[in-house]
């Protein structure tokens, strides 16, 4: 899935199978994470992953990146970023971290998948004919099938619950159709996964620009990285655009800039935007507070990315037994599936 996004420990199903709910997500190795992406998904898949009663995988989606035109440097580059970042907020502690690539189950169901989908309901995905009209005919065909991939990353580990943005949401809904289409006509392999949006999760917006959402690609001063140093993010805080007004209050409309601050500080220390600004005169001391959250918040995953990356055997070693636990769990869904299929099993060729 391009997103993971909001994830939320609320609207769970009941466990199954006596153990636990599972939640499945993934992020895409497509830029540096930055502190929309730590309050908008990060955090909460963090206290997701800690919350009793639920299993949580997480993984880096880096076949989902190559939907597109993409440099393979780059990619092993933010491939490896993503996950150290990742390992780096504490997600490999709770949650089964991988690469989504280390666990072939997911694009062996992906074509099992494909031979149950219909041409037309792929080429119907708004984000498929988005990106394919822009594309003009040299569209990968990757990119028309991959709902089958999404959707076999949900299904081959009997997902309850998968967190989605609402850009994910049609693509979750044939992930649905599939289950339930192949349940029907196969047998029951398959559990139908529920979706997981929060109410209404901060929407960071970028520092220079308040009317635009804090990306991956805005521009880099507009953003606060993960793992940027503290000169740094003082840097970007320091030139947010605000205002003159030296009386802070909280108006989205009228004052987007000091809101947009106010609601990261409030996201960063558990407080609504409204009181995130109390006893705080004029910009500089907003933005001054705001620095100091960010610097010790940030603090803890800067060092441990450090070490991690200065150590790379050992992050390819922790990615590596994450995926030997993900494929455990994805092995039998693709056996029933295999067999409820037809496929005669004589054991698997060795690599
Ligand atoms: P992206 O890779 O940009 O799709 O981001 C991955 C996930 O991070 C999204 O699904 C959101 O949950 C979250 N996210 C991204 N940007 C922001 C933002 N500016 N504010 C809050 N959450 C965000």
């Amino acid at each position: 899935m391009t997103a993971t996004a909001t994830a939320t420990a609320t609207a769970m199903p009941a466990a199954t199978g006596g153990v636990s709910t599972r939640v499945v997500t993934g992020l895409k190795p497509t830029g540096r994470l930055h502190v929309g992406n730590y309050v908008g998904a990060v955090r909460p898949l963090l206290d997701l992953a800690r919350s009793v009663g639920t299993q949580t995988l997480v993984f880096v989606a880096d076949l989902h990146a190559m939907t597109v035109e993409h440099d393979p440097g780059r990619l092993r580059d933010q491939t490896r970023e993503l996950a150290a970042t990742l390992l780096a907020c504490g997600l490999g502690d709770d949650a089964t971290l991988f690469l989504q690539s280390a666990v072939p189950a997911h694009t062996g169901l992906a074509y099992l998948l494909e031979c149950t989908a219909g041409y037309g309901e792929m080429a119907r995905m708004i984000q498929f004919k988005e990106k394919a009209g822009a594309e003009r005919g040299s569209a990968r065909l990757s990119l028309l099938t991959y709902p089958t991939l999404m959707a076999a990353d949900v299904l081959v580990y009997r997902a309850d619950v998968v967190p989605v943005g609402d850009d994910q949401r049609q693509h979750l809904e044939l992930t649905r159709t599939l289950a339930r289409r192949f349940n029907a006509r196969y047998g029951e392999v398959f559990t139908v996964p529920a979706a997981a949006t929060p109410p209404s999760a901060a929407r960071i917006r970028s520092l220079r620009d308040p009317a635009a959402k804090m990306g991956k690609s805005s521009s880099a001063d507009g953003s606060v990285h993960l793992i940027d140093p503290p000169v740094r993010i003082a840097a970007a805080v320091r030139s947010a655009v605000t205002d003159l007004d030296p009386v802070l209050s909280y108006d989205p409309e009228l004052r987007p800039g000091v809101a947009n601050l106010a609601e990261l500080l409030g996201a960063l220390t558990g407080r609504t935007p409204h009181s995130a600004l109390a006893g705080l005169r004029g910009a500089g001391a907003l933005k001054a507070a705001l620095t100091e959250v960010l610097v010790e918040t940030l603090r803890p995953v800067r060092s441990r990315y450090a070490e991690l990356v200065a150590d790379p055997a050992e992050l390819d070693r922790r990615m590596a037994r994450g995926a030997a636990a993900a494929a455990a769990l994805a092995a039998p869904t693709l056996a029933a599936v295999r067999a409820a299929m037809g496929i005669v099993d004589v054991g698997q060729a060795s690599m």
